[in-house]
């Protein structure tokens, strides 16, 4: 197996990621990113993103991707397609990491980088899967404007989904919550937040039985679970709000991780508790989620790895 010694290793495509890139070149780090299974992240699954600073027009989530890749290349970043299959951390100041890529490349960095994201549940029904992007969102930040003045529908009855239908009531006409069990787990504040909502519709001990519509969403069959009754809501869009998964799977047993598998970095810093790896980007944020709070995180961990670096001369 070859192996290959470089400074810094960037593992993830998206927003966070690329923007490590984009610093990390800058500083001379020459980084290697590897792209993981989907170049660009979670943005390529978006169509419109309206809310990136310096995009008054918006930019397609596909378009800002290849545009970050481009602007990280312009310094030398080297983009390579390929999947990290194991990680070997070393735990002391200076140490050499060790990377297996695509189970037959190893490479030795002197720092690491990781955005590797994170990935929206959804409740996997065909219907569902047929209407991403028809209508089908799992963000309702991201996409909840262009049902502006529409019916839509929520599933979740996490924080999540009862600060998104709080958010998608100020811009739709009608929000019907879709919540499985008896109670929402959300916290009491946000449950009261969604209960003053006059035009958010609470529906407990719901499931969505069919996502209705050929090309886009024209609707949604509900099951009530206690009585097996189904009825049908007419929506434009539905917004998946039943959690995230972080994609720290290979880093488990060598990173610190919160109980949903979430990276913990240490206070204001990107660090984890192997020095010289540090984390950015959805994989250690559970609460913004944006990509440009992605972004400004990734350009952390570029700075905390130049300093880190410096600091071992
Ligand atoms: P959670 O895991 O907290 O909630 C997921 C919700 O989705 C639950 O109501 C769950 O139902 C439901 N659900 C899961 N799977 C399905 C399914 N297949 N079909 C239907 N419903 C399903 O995820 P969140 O994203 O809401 O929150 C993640 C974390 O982030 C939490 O710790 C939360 O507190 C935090 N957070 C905090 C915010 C804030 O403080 N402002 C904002 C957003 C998130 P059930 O209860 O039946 O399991």
């Amino acid at each position: 197996m070859s192996i290959e010694r470089i400074k810094t290793l960037i593992i993830g495509s998206g927003p966070a990621g690329y923007t490590a890139a984009i610093y990390a070149s800058r500083a001379d780090l020459k980084p290697v990113l590897y792209t993981g299974m989907e170049p660009g992240g979670q943005l390529t699954t978006t169509t419109e993103v309206d809310n990136f600073p310096g995009y008054p027009d918006g930019v397609d989530g596909p378009t800002m991707m290849v545009e970050l890749q481009k602007q990280a290349e312009r310094f030398g970043t080297d983009v390579r397609i390929g999947l990290v299959t194991q990680v070997t951390f070393s735990n002391s100041e200076g140490g050499i990491h060790k990377v297996t890529v695509d189970s037959n490349k190893e490479i030795e960095a002197e720092s690491i980088i990781i955005s590797t994201g994170a990935t929206a549940k959804y409740l996997g029904i065909p219907s569902e899967e047929r209407l991403k992007g028809g209508g089908v969102s799992a963000c309702a930040v991201c996409d909840g404007f262009f049902y502006k003045g529409q019916d839509v529908a929520i599933v979740g009855g996490g924080d999540t989904a009862a600060e998104e239908a709080t958010y998608l009531s100020n811009i739709c006409s009608k929000v019907t919550m879709i919540v499985r069990k008896g109670k929402m787990r959300a916290s009491k504040a946000m449950q009261h937040r969604v209960e003053s909502r006059d035009n958010i519709e609470v529906r407990y001990f719901s499931e969505i039985d069919e996502v209705l519509g050929t090309d886009v969403v024209e609707g949604v069959r509900i099951l009530n679970n206690q009585t097996n009754e189904k009825d049908e809501v007419e929506i434009t869009g539905l917004f998946i709000a039943i959690g995230h998964k972080p994609n720290t799977e290979i880093f488990k047993g060598q990173l610190d991780m919160d109980d949903a598998g979430y990276i913990i970095t240490k206070g204001k810093t990107t660090d984890t508790n192997c020095p010289g790896v540090f984390a950015s980007g959805d994989v250690q944020d559970k609460d913004y989620r944006q990509a440009v709070t992605a972004a400004g995180t990734g350009c952390m961990a570029a700075l905390d790895a130049e300093r880190y670096l410096a600091g071992l001369e």
